[in-house]
């Protein structure tokens, strides 16, 4: 399995930063960054070729690449010859988000734009089938901006090849991500809003191969590898552009 880091920047992109991203075997994208659409065609992907976005929360430096992507594949694909796209999120605003991202395109204007498309409104803890993929979820522990808890969904995935790794998405401190994610080859988790020993301390008792740390301030980038690196060894910082094998 190949994952492709299209952005791992924290909630705030800059230029030529994007925000907290992944792209697996070139076909399914896991949250959509700020602007993923061009991201991938900067890395040498297309977005036609997506069969799949997962989205691991509904706060916006998640999902605002959706417009922009269904508006590039409805511009740039063959309709006749594109399966649905998969729309894979949490099931308390998956329907809305998606909603407002066709409304932003003014399909009833401009319907040769819309993009057929299948919901998977996800609740932590399903196990589904994705075209090739297989996945687990549990849940994250993770808190708007208001002090409530946001249905955060952490993703296990595995291909045909029996390849898998877990993405956390956001998560505050979690310690049950650790029995979800046992022995896995690769964690990629929150850098963020998890310290980064409480994130190897996860690592750790899961016994993964290896820990990935997304969604950092690049400021503290450095110090968060080494803190990290003090509990579990075999830890590094997730850097858009480059692609890990599993
Ligand atoms: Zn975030
Ligand atoms: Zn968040």
């Amino acid at each position: 399995m190949k994952i492709t880091v299209i952005g791992h920047s924290s909630c705030i992109p800059d230029v030529g930063k994007e925000m907290a991203c992944l792209l697996i075997n070139g076909k399914h994208l896991i949250d959509t960054g700020w602007c993923a659409a061009l991201k991938m065609r900067e890395f040498g992907f297309d977005p036609l070729e997506l069969e799949s976005i997962l989205i691991t929360h509904f706060h916006q430096d998640h999902y605002l690449g959706l417009p922009q992507l269904l508006f590039y594949i409805g511009l740039r694909g063959k309709k006749e010859e594109r399966g649905p796209l998969n729309l894979v999120g949490p099931a308390d605003h998956l329907e809305r988000i998606v909603k407002a991202a066709e409304d932003l395109q003014q399909i009833p204007r401009f319907p040769e734009l819309e993009v057929k498309k299948r919901l998977v409104p996800v609740v932590p803890g399903d196990s589904f089938d994705l075209g090739d993929l297989h996945i687990d979820t549990c849940a994250a522990n993770h808190m708007s901006g208001h002090k409530r808890q946001e249905q955060a969904i952490v993703y296990k995935v595995t291909d045909e090849s029996g390849a898998c790794f877990v993405c956390t998405g956001d998560t505050h401190p979690h310690p049950p991500i650790a029995e979800f994610a046992k022995g896995v080859p690769l964690l990629i988790h929150d850098g963020g809003h998890t310290p980064a020993e409480q994130a190897a301390e996860v690592a750790k008792q899961a016994g993964v191969g290896r820990l990935l740390l997304i969604h950092y301030p690049e400021s503290a980038a450095e110090q968060k590898r080494s803190e990290a690196r003090n509990i579990f060894p075999n830890t590094d910082l997730a850097k858009e552009g480059t692609t890990l094998e599993v």
